[in-house]
Parts: C-alpha cells; structure tokens; sequence
C-alpha cells in the first residue's frame, strides 16, 4: 500500500497539466481546492483498501468529510471518488509483492452487495478468473462505465487450482462509452 502514500494532493489546476500517465498517478478530487481535504480523501482510500471496505462504506465516510469542511459536492464528486478507489485498487495489485502473489485476478460486481438484479447485464460478470496479464483488464478494471461499482481482486495460484480461466477474446469486448477505466491511466 504504497500507492497513495507516495501521491502527492494537488489542485484540480495542476492536475489537469498532466499527462494522461501521471494524472492516473496523482490524485484530486474534481473541483476540490482543499489540500488538507483531498490528503484526508487519500488517507481514506489507502484505509478502505488496506482493510478491504466496499466502496459504498469508503463514500460515506467521505461524504462526512466532506460535510464537516463545509464542502459542496459538485456533480462528477462519485465519479471522481469511485475512480480514485479504483487506480489505488489496482496500484495495489500490481505492486512487486503482489505480482508475485497473484497470477490472476477475480472480476467481483456489486451483485455480492446487493444481489445480481443491483447489477446492470454488460457488468455481471462477478467470479470471472482471467491471467493478471489479460488485457481485458485494462478496459474492465472498475469502475469502468458511470456508477460502475465492480472491482477486482488478486486470486494466488494455488486457489486457481481447478477453477476455470477466462480468455479475455472470449468475454464482452471494451464498453466504448467513452468512461475512462483507472487501469487505462497507467498504460
Ligand atoms: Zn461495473
């Protein structure tokens, strides 16, 4: 979990100077011009992560962030939060140590939340196993269209054992809706 420690809070201003590589490696939350906010964002996302909380929990806690700096959440606020939690998740799974722990990934979707009918079709896709190498992921790491809650997690080999590897090709193509995946940022 080195990821959003080693970020750097910055203005909306700065970030959008950057390059599409190293804004996935900055972090802001749009419209936020509150530094100590947005490092408390960051604190918050690092804590989901390290403890495995679901996005909805990590949100409310923000939100009451939020409300006590007295700051308005603009429109793209979930959105720019929902991504944030993303890029961590998926700096953490391809940190050296967990490459080397996990040679596949697990697409999770919210229906573990909420039941499947929560989950639109094109995202139910809970339980797939694809190599962490696949590059579908770079297109389906979540979220990866708007309210997109679907994430993914790191699966060792010895729990792949007899459990069926998905092939990428075989499974729906990019969304093409114009959402940016947090995995894109890095390629
Ligand atoms: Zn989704």
């Amino acid at each position: 979990m080195t990821y959003f420690r080693g970020k750097v809070p910055m203005s909306p201003d700065e970030f959008v100077t950057l390059d599409e590589k190293a804004r996935a490696k900055a972090f802001t939350i749009a419209g936020v011009e509150n530094d100590n906010l947005v490092a408390a964002v960051k604190k918050e996302v690092d804590r989901a992560l390290a403890e495995g909380r679901p996005f909805g929990e990590f949100k409310a806690d923000v939100d009451t962030l939020f409300d006590r700096a007295g700051v308005t959440r603009l429109n793209n606020y979930r959105v720019a939060l929902s991504s944030a939690y993303g890029a961590g998740a998926y700096d953490e799974l391809h940190s050296p140590v967990a490459e080397d722990l996990f040679p596949y990934f697990r697409y999770i979707d919210a229906g573990i939340y909420d039941g499947p009918h929560a989950v639109r079709p094109s995202h139910r896709l809970g339980g797939t196993i694809l190599p962490r190498d696949d590059p579908w992921w770079k297109t389906h790491w979540g979220p990866w269209d708007y309210g997109c809650r679907c994430r993914a997690e790191g699966v060792t080999k010895a729990e792949a054992q007899g459990l069926k590897i998905a092939i990428g090709a075989d499974l729906p193509g990019p969304p093409g809706s114009g959402f940016t995946s947090p995995a894109e940022g890095f390629l």
